[in-house]
């Protein structure tokens, strides 16, 4: 299969191209067609199969389609939660590179560094927010960070979000989510309380595993 199969528009093929993929991996190829449908998506799979990819891509495009009906102050549209700096930065990195013909703005935020930067960026406005939950959380208690508008959340690594000590976090921030929105869950592994936690935020998700 080929990347122009996938119904993806033609600024994201073109930047596709430029990065030099032809073919989507395994876990592109089942999740991208899914997730263009709104559907939640619960994806078992490692880093290094080009999950972020299965996700970045096609929320590039249903966040595009609507962007011309936004009017005024734009709010945050898309958070994705991840446990570490170093994905956090990846990740951006490839909304970037995937979203670098669409005029959708993406910010990363995480701890263990100054937040003027951070929160400058935010007042500016973001439609995708990249965020490590303790910083996240620490600025929407000081209120610079509202998830109200949020139409996409994607939970990545879930596993290591619990063996890091954040899921309480991560509820927390969950809670604080609209219960009307598209929820993609990545994890390499399924323990009890992680499959409980999916069962809890998920309706009628494709499992999809690689
Ligand atoms: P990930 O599993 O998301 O960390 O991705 C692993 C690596 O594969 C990253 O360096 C991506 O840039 C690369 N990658 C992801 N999808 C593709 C693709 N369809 N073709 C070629 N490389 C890819």
């Amino acid at each position: 299969m080929l990347f122009e199969d996938l119904n993806l528009i033609e600024p994201i093929l073109k930047a596709l191209q430029t990065e030099g993929y032809t073919n989507p991996t395994p876990i592109q190829e089942q999740s991208i067609p899914t997730i263009l449908t709104s559907r939640d998506l619960l994806g078992c799979a490692q880093t290094g199969t080009g999950k972020t990819a299965a996700f970045a891509i096609p929320m590039l495009q249903l966040l595009n389609k609507e962007h011309a009906n936004t009017k005024g102050p734009k709010p945050i549209r898309a958070l994705v939660l991840t446990p570490t700096r170093e994905l956090a930065i990846q990740i951006e990195e490839s909304f970037k590179a995937y979203g670098k013909n669409l005029p959708l703005r993406h910010l990363v935020i995480f701890g263990g560094v100054g937040q003027k930067s951070q929160t400058d960026a935010l007042h500016r406005g973001v439609d995708i927010l990249i965020a490590t939950p303790g910083r996240l959380l620490d600025l929407m208690n000081q209120g610079f960070i509202n998830l109200k508008d949020v139409e996409i959340f994607v939970l990545d690594e879930a596993d290591r979000m619990l063996d890091m000590g954040f899921i309480h976090d991560v509820k927390k921030t969950i809670a604080k989510l609209p219960s009307k929105r598209q929820t993609l869950f990545f994890s390499a592994t399924m323990p009890p309380e992680i499959q409980k936690l999916a069962n809890t935020i998920l309706t009628d998700p494709l499992k999809v595993e690689v």
